[in-house]
């Protein structure tokens, strides 16, 4: 009989069970470890989405799935014409996890908790026969030194060791994980933050918290980057800090590590009124003044604008409160029109958006077969997830690349 193959899988996250789940439904004579630092398997999964997991997004090409990914689109091409977006939703189905589509095309269990999901990938693991080793932190793995050797995978401070045929690394963005891989050969990222909100300190959005433009388009100035990088459009919200929402998060998500290296400090300008430029919008300011020319500009506000941002916006053009349509001349329709149209705000640090954040960095993309998530430095070391120098803009896009990874990396570790 074949020698059982022992696999250990380092991380009990989204793509570290995905994999183990994977490989040993498909190979029955491999004997699959997951080796967890943690009390617990699965938090970021039981945390994420505010609780209730967004599990993948409605996008069901690779074409157009890549595109949510700033790094990682071209490697993903592949991986997603094996294991898309719909694989994902028949997967939870067959294992009766039912998913929901939202107006904006985000995926949740339809129970609207995470734990469904959790729960879900526990049982499958435990019906395949993978077994979990939790509180055991891996320290080192050290590769064999003759083919045909097993690996070393040294746990706890080396209280205890594990000598498998094949290693994957699921351990999401841990440092110290970076630090081992790098003494392997492989080359690391440097990680920064992603998906974050921006900080800024105005008068035209202060205490007006909770407050959103359904279609706003906002432009980072000054930073050399290319266009489509530069400029996201959707709904914005002013929070207490400053400026969020799918535009601001998608733009961090971009350009996270040209705004790493100006330390969170740069010039944008908002658009609140997306597809409309200055000129455009000074044309229909001036058709409000024949049409509504008895009206007060201050108490009117115009476009769908919320009325107390609309108060300041026209505060700062420096319109009087008691001036009417009619009486705007050429200087303040051309101020209130770039108040609207070209907005510009400094910003000044970073802050967390609460229901998901991933770090940009990670191993190396082009020392990775992406056929199998295989090292191209070692043979039967593998990768999923977020170790990986890849991530994407919020929406469930990130549990996706995690489900994807880890299936392929399952399919070739069960091999
Ligand atoms: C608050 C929050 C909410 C989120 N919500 C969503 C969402 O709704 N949708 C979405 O798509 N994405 C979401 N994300 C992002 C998503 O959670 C990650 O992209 C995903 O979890 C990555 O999976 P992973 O398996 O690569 O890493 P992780 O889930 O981080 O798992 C890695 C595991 O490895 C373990 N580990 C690390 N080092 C060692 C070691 N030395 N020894 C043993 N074990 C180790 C860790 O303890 C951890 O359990 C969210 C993130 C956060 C922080």
């Amino acid at each position: 009989m074949a020698k059982k193959q022992k696999i250990v899988i380092i991380g009990g996250g989204a793509a570290g069970f995905f994999a183990a789940i994977t490989c040993a439904e498909t190979n029955k004579n491999a004997e699959v470890i997951i080796v967890e630092r943690g009390k617990d398997v699965l938090n970021k999964v039981k945390i994420s989405g505010g609780g209730r997991c967004n599990v993948t997004h409605a996008i069901w090409t690779p074409r157009e799935l890549v595109k949510n990914y700033p790094r990682g689109a071209r490697e993903l091409m592949g991986p997603f014409s094996k294991f898309c977006t719909g694989d994902t939703v028949d997967w939870f189905a067959k294992r009766d996890v039912e998913t929901k589509i939202e107006d904006d095309g985000r995926m949740f269990p339809v129970s609207d908790s995470s734990q469904s999901i959790v729960d879900c990938l526990w049982k499958s693991a435990k019906r395949a026969g993978v077994k979990i080793y939790n509180s055991s932190r891996v320290e080192n793995i050290y590769p064999p030194e003759q083919k045909g050797q097993p690996w070393k995978v040294m746990i706890n401070n080396g209280d205890n060791a594990l000598y498998p045929d094949k290693i994957m690394m699921a351990s999401g963005s841990n440092p110290k994980m970076w630090d081992v891989l790098k003494h392997l050969g492989h080359a690391i990222v440097p990680p920064v933050p992603s998906l974050f909100t921006f900080n800024i300190k105005d008068t035209r959005i202060k205490d007006l918290l909770g407050i959103s433009m359904p279609n706003a388009e906002v432009k980072i100035n000054g930073i050399d980057l290319p266009k489509k990088s530069r400029t996201a459009h959707g709904p914005l919200l002013i929070t207490h800090w400053g400026l969020s929402g799918p535009a601001i998060l998608k733009l961090s998500a971009i350009a996270a590590r040209e705004l790493n290296e100006k330390k969170y400090r740069f010039e944008i300008s908002v658009n609140w009124r997306y597809g409309y430029s200055v000129n455009e919008t000074t044309e229909d300011l001036e058709e409000l003044g024949t049409e509504i020319s008895k009206k007060l500009v201050r108490s009117n506000p115009q476009f769908g604008f919320p009325q107390r941002l609309w108060h300041r916006l026209v505060d700062a053009a420096d319109i009087p409160a008691e001036r009417r349509w009619g009486e705007i001349g050429k200087k303040m329709r051309g101020k209130l029109a770039a108040q609207i149209a070209h907005c510009t705000f400094q910003v000044n640090g970073k802050s967390t958006f609460k229901e998901e954040f991933v770090t940009a960095g990670g191993v190396e993309l082009n020392e990775i077969d992406f056929q199998r998530f295989e090292s191209k430095i070692h043979d039967n070391l593998f990768f999923a997830g977020e170790v990986l120098n890849i991530d994407a803009v919020t929406g469930g896009f990130n549990f996706q690349a995690a489900w994807t990874g880890g299936y392929l990396a399952g399919l070739a570790l069960a091999e």
